[in-house]
C-alpha cells in the first residue's frame, strides 16, 4: 500500500493547500507570505501528526499481516499524536495500545474519551514509568510481551518521520526563502531542514522553554549529525535557527496577548489557530514583521501544523 492509497483510504485531503496570507500587520506589506494549510488535511489526523506517521503506517500495513497488526505508542492525556494515531488505527483495523502518562481514569480528557470510543486499549502509567519510554530495557520488555507490535515513540518523533515531513515541502510549488514552523520534539523541524534547497532556510518557533535543548533535539534527527559529531566537525553555516522568545512561559502556557492573537486570527483572517503550537507561531510572525526581522521582498511560508482538536481542553492542567 502506498502512502497515497493509505491517505485515500483514511479520507485525507492531500496535498494540502498553500494560501496567500496578507494580514494588515505592521511590516506585512514588505514581504510575501503563504500558509501551508496542513491543518486542513483532516479534522482528527491533522497537520504534522499525519506527516510524521505516514511512512511508518504505510510500511507496517505493507509488512504485517492484517490479523497481527498492533501499534503501541506514548503520550500525555492531551496528546494530539495519540489522538491522530488512535483514529488511524481504528479506521485501519489495527489494535492500538496507548500508554498514557498519569491516571485520568476518573476524569478522562476529550482526547482520551475519543480513544476509548475508538476501542484503544488505554494504559495509565505513573510519571516514573512514563519517564522510561525511551529506555531500551523498557522497550525490549514491552516488545517481548507483544512481539508483533510496532512501537512508535512519543509524538511519532523518530527518524522515519522526516520522510513524511519532507513530503510537505515537495507539495509547495511557490518558490520561497524561509519556512516557519513550531518546535516541540524537533522532528517536524528536522524533516523540514532535511528537505531544504541550498538557498532556503527554516525558522523554528520554540513552543516550550528549551534554549539549546531544542537545537540538540533537532540536530539529533538530522541524518549526518552523528557522523559529524563523532568526527568533531563543526556544522556548516546554519540553514536553520530556533527563536526562543515566543513560548509564553512554557509548554501549553498562555498569556492574554497570545489568546488575543488567536482570537484575532479567527476573526480578522478566518484562520483558526490554537494556543499550544500554531498560535505561538503566528504571534511570532506578527511580532517579527513589526520589528523588521525579514528582508524586504522575502518569500515566507508559514506551516500551519494543525492540532485544532486540542482546542477542546486546556493541556496546561497536565502538570
Ligand atoms: C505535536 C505538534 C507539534 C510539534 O511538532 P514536533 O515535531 O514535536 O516539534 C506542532 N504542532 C502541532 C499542531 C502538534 O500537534
Amino acid at each position: 500500500m502506498s502512502t497515497h492509497t493509505l491517505s485515500t483510504r483514511l479520507g485525507l485531503s492531500l496535498p494540502s493547500p498553500l494560501t496567500p496570507f496578507r494580514p494588515d500587520w505592521q511590516g506585512a506589506n514588505t514581504v510575501s507570505m503563504w500558509i501551508k494549510r496542513d491543518d486542513l488535511i483532516h479534522p482528527v489526523v491533522s497537520g504534522n501528526k499525519w506527516r510524521k506517521l505516514s511512512e511508518q503506517l504505510q510500511r507496517y500495513m505493507q509488512h504485517q499481516s492484517s490479523t497481527q497488526r498492533h501499534i503501541i505508542s506514548f503520550g500525555g492525556g492531551f496528546s494530539n499524536h495519540l489522538h491522530a494515531l488512535g483514529w488511524c488505527c481504528w479506521q485501519l483495523d489495527i489494535r492500538f495500545t496507548a500508554i498514557v502518562r498519569g491516571n485520568y481514569h476518573a476524569t478522562p480528557t476529550p482526547m482520551l474519551k475519543d480513544l476509548a470510543q475508538w476501542r484503544a486499549n488505554i494504559q495509565y502509567v505513573t510519571k516514573a514509568e512514563y519517564s522510561r519510554r525511551h529506555d531500551q530495557d523498557y522497550l525490549n520488555a514491552l516488545q517481548n510481551k507483544a512481539p508483533d507490535a510496532l512501537i512508535i515513540p512519543e509524538g511519532g518523533s523518530q527518524a522515519s518521520a522526516l520522510t513524511g515531513v519532507r513530503q510537505l515541502l515537495t507539495e509547495i510549488q511557490q518558490p520561497f526563502d524561509t519556512i516557519i514552523a513550531p518546535v516541540a520534539s524537533g522532528a517536524t523541524m528536522a524533516g523540514i531542514i532535511s528537505g531544504l534547497t541550498a538557498n532556503q532556510s527554516a525558522l523554528g518557533i520554540a513552543v516550550l522553554n528549551g534554549v539549546g535543548y531544542l537545537e540538540n533535539l533537532v540536530a539529533q534527527f538530522l541524518p549526518d549529525f552523528s557522523k559529524r559529531h563523532q568526527q568533531n566537525e563543526t556544522l556548516p553555516a546554519q540553514q536553520w535557527q530556533i527563536l526562543h522568545q515566543f513560548h509564553h512561559g512554557g509548554y501549553a502556557k498562555r498569556t492574554p496577548a497570545l489568546i488575543a492573537l488567536c482570537e484575532e486570527s479567527l476573526q480578522a483572517h478566518q484562520l483558526a489557530v490554537e494556543p499550544v503550537y500554531s498560535g505561538k507561531v503566528f504571534y511570532a510572525v506578527k511580532q517579527l514583521l513589526g520589528e523588521g526581522y525579514f528582508a524586504p521582498g522575502e518569500n515566507i511560508v508559514i506551516l500551519h501544523t494543525g492540532g485544532l482538536q486540542g482546542n477542546r481542553s486546556d493541556p496546561a492542567s497536565d502538570e
